[in-house]
């Protein structure tokens, strides 16, 4: 384990992260492998304050890259990435945007799987910041709550609007559903395109990503090929 590691979990263990209670942190921002690694003071700057910076630092990037700035077609760009960061596909980082769930009860007495496949997403790879496009297929049985199925899409779209690696991405929405569902009974499947495999680096246009999380009742073998059948429908 990494030093990082041991220290993060003794601070979990303990409730306390510098000086933060968990509570004071919310449960979007522990130190662990599931969580995506954020600074403490991640919050600090309100959503413009954010834009403003990130448009400053785009524009230098654009200055030494030798881009004329004061081009038409070039001048709001800054101010485009900029918004686009913040309002759109890293706004899963801010916990003020996760989807508000209501649960509802389970008054059809379904007790086989629910299926949702096919939930398109786009995603940024953490390490190059290009896009990772692919469906999440989700699946879980009810333990006496049941979810609005948008809001399994929603919680996708939440968790992939963020730097991403697909095995996190695939566990954080597993996790997700787990506690607010409260049941064991979750699969995640995600399958998906990587640009900065295809688009750049090794260039392999054909190849795609899979991963999965299977738990509770997923974890029989039975169960895996029902919800695989369903998936080749
Ligand atoms: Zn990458």
């Amino acid at each position: 384990m990494k030093q990082q590691e041991i220290m993060l979990n003794t601070l979990i263990d303990d409730h306390i992260l510098n000086g933060f209670s968990e509570k004071e942190i919310g449960d979007d921002h522990l130190f662990s492998g599931l969580e995506t690694p954020m600074k403490l003071n991640a919050h600090e700057l309100s959503d413009e304050e954010k834009k403003e910076k990130i448009s400053g630092l785009f524009a230098q990037i654009m200055d030494v890259m030798g881009l004329d700035l004061t081009n038409d077609s070039l001048k709001g760009t800054p101010n485009r990435v900029a918004k686009m960061y913040i309002d759109e596909i890293f706004s899963g980082l801010n916990p003020a945007n996760k989807p508000k769930i209501s649960l509802f009860d389970n008054s059809y007495k379904y007790n086989q799987m629910l299926v949702e496949k096919n939930i398109t997403f786009y995603s940024n790879c953490e390490h190059h910041f290009v896009p990772i496009i692919g469906k999440a297929h989700v699946a879980y049985v009810s333990s006496g709550k049941v979810i609005g199925i948008s809001k399994i899409n929603r919680i996708v779209q939440y968790y992939a609007k963020r730097p991403q690696v697909q095995e996190r991405l695939t566990n954080q929405i597993a996790i997700e559903l787990k506690s607010i569902l409260n049941t064991e009974d979750i699969a995640v499947i995600i399958d998906a395109k990587h640009l900065c495999v295809s688009s750049r680096g090794i260039k392999d246009d054909t190849s795609a990503t899979v991963t999965s999380y299977y738990s509770g009742v997923f974890n029989q073998p039975h169960k895996i090929i029902e919800l695989q059948n369903y998936l080749n429908q």
